[in-house]
């Protein structure tokens, strides 16, 4: 593939296609191929990326070797327009990128502290904790926040809430909305809700919703919670390995949707608790074993702390392990006010 060359000679057309990332734009690839890729429906460079090549070859009908050649190049390409990082790249520019990495305020100062500024776009950022420790009203604070301008902590986008417990309340969207003096039938506008009833239905939702995210200017991603379809659907030891490949799948597909269309997912996600207890306390893990220990840019565990909540960075490549308090009230997360 030539990306310096205009296949079109500089026709309208390629500019259209240029912009839209089409795989049109694969112009060395033999027709029969295209249209076989075609038909699978990924007409995004970003969605060859977002598959892979194995999914592509299964989806495809296409050999592996061509579909390994198809995805190389369709990252050559999102190499070329900037969406993904060039190869050998010198560290001081992956910096200079970094510090202007887009951010979405938690709605609490000493949250965002913890998180470096905000929830990451083009980063994974799970919340663990027991029930009522304040992963969904993060999720519903976050998909308002989102709406805002920069100088106000969101990115002037929308968010889509994949909600797997039927926990999402548009009621507590116009209280958060209303606290924080924005307009809650605007701001309820710009949050896509998708209700996934199975794990096979979410990870349907999962890959139609690379449209939408396009199309409706998403910029972040929540999934509340990520695995408790998986955990009820896959019970006992015996389903256990398929369970942990079917969720291995889903996080680093949400990793690739993350970094090519460069937003921010938050995943809610549930807890165990382990047999590692200290000083008579029980202590908890996230749900999911090694799968989004790996995934998760950052995890953050929540836990209840009389009337406030505590967040503790738990992993992540760049923060040392510390903890915050915020706290929970009409205006969603927030500080927890001064006595
Ligand atoms: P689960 O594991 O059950 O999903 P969760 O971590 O998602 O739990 P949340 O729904 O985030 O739990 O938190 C629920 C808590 O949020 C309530 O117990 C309450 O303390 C607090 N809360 C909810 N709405 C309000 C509100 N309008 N004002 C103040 N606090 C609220
Ligand atoms: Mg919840």
């Amino acid at each position: 593939m030539n990306h310096g060359s205009d296949p079109d000679n500089s026709s309208f057309d390629h500019k259209s296609k240029k912009e839209s990332l089409s795989i049109d734009l694969l112009s060395d690839l033999p027709t029969e191929l295209l249209s076989q890729l075609k038909k699978t429906g990924l007409l995004s460079l970003k969605d060859i990326v977002i598959e892979g090549p194995f999914e592509l070859s299964a989806k495809s009908g296409i050999s592996m070797d061509d579909c390994n050649f198809i995805y190389n190049q369709a990252i050559a390409y999102l190499e070329d327009v900037g969406i993904m990082e060039k190869r050998f790249t010198p560290a001081t520019t992956i910096y200079d990128k970094r510090k202007k990495i887009g951010r979405i305020s938690t709605g609490s100062k000493n949250f965002d502290k913890l998180l470096g500024g905000g929830l990451e776009t083009g980063a994974i950022t799970e919340v663990y904790g027991e029930f009522g420790s304040g992963k969904t009203q993060l999720c519903h604070t976050a998909s308002v926040i989102v709406q805002l301008n920069r100088n106000q902590g969101g990115l002037d986008g929308g968010a889509l809430y994949i909600d797997t417990e039927n926990t999402f309340r548009p009621e507590r969207i116009e209280t958060i909305s209303r606290a924080r003096r924005q307009n809650p039938s605007q701001t309820l506008d710009n949050i896509i809700v998708a209700r996934a009833y199975s794990s096979s239905h979410q990870e349907l939702i999962l890959s139609e919703s690379r449209r939408i995210i396009e199309a409706q200017n998403i910029k972040l991603l929540i999934l509340d919670s990520a695995i408790s379809l998986y955990r009820s659907e896959y019970l006992g030891l015996s389903a256990l390995s398929l369970r942990q490949q079917r969720m291995n799948k889903l996080v680093h597909s949400i990793m690739r949707i993350a970094q090519t269309h460069q937003i921010a997912v938050l995943l809610a996600n549930q807890v165990q608790s382990s047999p590692e207890t200290g000083f008579g306390n029980t202590s908890f893990k996230a749900a999911g074993g090694n799968i989004f220990a790996h995934s998760s840019t950052y995890r953050i565990f929540l836990r209840k702390s009389n009337r406030n909540r505590i967040a503790r960075m738990v992993d992540s490549p760049n923060h040392p392990e510390s903890e915050i308090v915020f706290s929970i009230d009409e205006s969603g997360i927030t500080d927890p006010q001064k006595i």
